[in-house]
């Protein structure tokens, strides 16, 4: 399906950059004083950094994966000029995230700043958001301007895709970012539903997941865990809905089980349409009629790897980045690496990695060694990541699982998986120390 709306909408943005606001308010003015019909002459937009002799790699995102890659290709390639590019201007962690929404944690654990990290590391940070990329021209365009690259890393993250539910209805779209954000991509969205749960009185609440693969499997059952035990610790008199595509979720059923007048699940309930302004879900099985939602949409590779003409083109994998399994670059162009949640398949084995914050980290880490061996005529490395998600199963008492997965190389050349659940009755913070230990590797902190 074609998406217009974040077309439209980056097209738009860089369009009105302060650069070529200025610019079209001087060339209006100048027309009217003259009284004739100038023709719209747009300027070039100006170059962000000036060229050194070092090469230069940009990595657009300041996620999991794109600060795992700033971090260990200033280590490998001191010789490289780094850029990295984020929207943002700080860095929010999902992971950990619920347990901040039930106030286990300090956001303070979460919010972190990205201008220390580059300062500690000797790298560029440019708050921008790009808005194309020139494979061309080897070129980032941002709202803020251009950056020349002699090899991108981009680690963009997902889209929530609403058009899956509402098409070309953009104010479907709109009105449900608004009133119903799922929470699935870094920034504000957080604090709104934290908001949400918080000032909650009663009624009857939906939450809908996406249909596989999406980012952090577990996160969406763990954040229906926690929202039940909110609803019963607090005493409010609701429940939480869980509409659910995908197959039922074994190792949450036992805490569904506990919360039966705060909890109900559907699974396997694929969407047939959802109003936002009626608040009326229909699935293939029931019509579900809510008060308040959260509402998650099918997921995608962020808009910067449709733009740039990298995605899959068909199958199961559509909508996901096409990337050379071993090396990470896409497959359309290897000066672009493709890291972290945005990326599709690289098995025919299991399909994609998991999309969660531990993988990003770690596949930047490769795509660093990689360019970092490209810069310096060594053979590319052969590395494999692997993934760990601690995700809370009951908070009353606390119980933790513990999701491993590990990468090895078949003697055919196919990538093959080997998973593990821990279940850990007695949690001593084992997620929070990890946390930690990612973000001193990556944020200095
Ligand atoms: C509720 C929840 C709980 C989770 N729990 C865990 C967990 O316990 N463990 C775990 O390992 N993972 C967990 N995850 C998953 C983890 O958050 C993601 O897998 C991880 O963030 C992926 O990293 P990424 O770099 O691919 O994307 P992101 O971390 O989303 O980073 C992408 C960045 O790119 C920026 N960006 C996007 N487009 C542009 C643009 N055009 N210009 C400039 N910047 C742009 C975004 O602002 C963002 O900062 C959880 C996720 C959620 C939602």
């Amino acid at each position: 399906m074609y998406h217009r709306i974040p077309a439209v909408e980056l097209i738009w943005r860089s369009f009105l950059s302060p650069t070529r606001r200025k610019f079209l308010t001087a060339t209006a003015a100048f027309a009217a004083a003259l009284s004739v019909s100038a023709p719209l002459v747009v300027a070039a937009p100006s170059e962000l950094l000036a060229r050194t002799r070092k090469r230069r790699v940009v990595i657009v995102g300041g996620g999991w994966g794109g600060l795992a890659a700033a971090r260990r290709l200033r280590d490998l390639a001191p010789d490289l000029e780094i850029v990295l590019i984020e929207r943002n201007a700080e860095f929010w962690s999902c992971p950990l995230s619920n347990k901040w929404l039930a106030g286990f944690i300090d956001e303070a654990l979460l919010v972190h700043d990205y201008k220390r990290a580059a300062a500690a590391y000797g790298y560029t940070f440019v708050q921008a958001a790009a808005t194309e990329i020139d494979r061309d021209a080897r070129r980032v365009l941002t709202d803020k301007g251009t950056l020349g690259y002699d090899w991108l890393i981009l680690a963009v993250g997902i889209r929530n895709n609403y058009e899956a539910w509402y098409g070309d209805d953009y104010r479907a779209a709109a009105y449900t970012r608004e009133h119903y954000p799922c929470a699935y991509v870094p920034g504000d969205e957080f604090r709104a539903i934290k908001h949400k749960l918080d000032s909650f009185a009663g009624g009857d609440l939906v939450m809908t997941l996406p249909p596989a693969p999406y980012r952090c499997p577990p996160s969406p059952y763990e954040r229906a865990c926690l929202i039940a035990w909110l609803l019963k610790s607090r005493g409010i008199k609701g429940k939480l809905t869980v509409i659910d595509p995908n197959p039922a979720a074994l190792a949450f059923q036992r805490t569904f089980d506990a919360f039966p007048d705060q909890l109900g699940y559907l699974p396997q309930s694929a969407i047939k349409s959802v109003d936002p302004f009626n608040r009326k879900i229909v699935t293939e099985f029931d019509e579900v009629r809510f008060d308040d939602a959260i509402l998650m949409p099918p997921q995608q590779a962020g808009d910067l790897v449709r733009q740039a003409g990298l995605l899959a083109r068909a199958g199961h994998d559509q909508g996901w980045a096409d990337l050379d399994p071993l090396h990470l670059h896409a497959r359309a162009d290897e000066r672009i690496f493709l890291v972290g949640d945005l990326a599709g398949s690289v098995s025919p084995l299991f399909g994609s990695y998991p999309k969660s914050g531990h993988m990003a980290a770690a596949l930047g880490r490769i795509a660093a060694a990689e360019i970092a061996a490209r810069a310096h005529d060594q053979p590319p490395p052969q590395l494999l990541p692997e993934s760990i998600c601690h995700v809370f199963t009951s908070f009353d008492p606390p119980e933790t699982t513990r999701f491993h997965t590990s990468y090895h190389l078949r003697g055919d050349g196919l990538v093959a998986q080997a998973s593990d659940q821990k279940h850990d009755p007695n949690p001593r913070d084992e997620d929070v120390r990890w946390l930690k230990s990612q973000f001193a590797d990556f944020l200095a902190d």
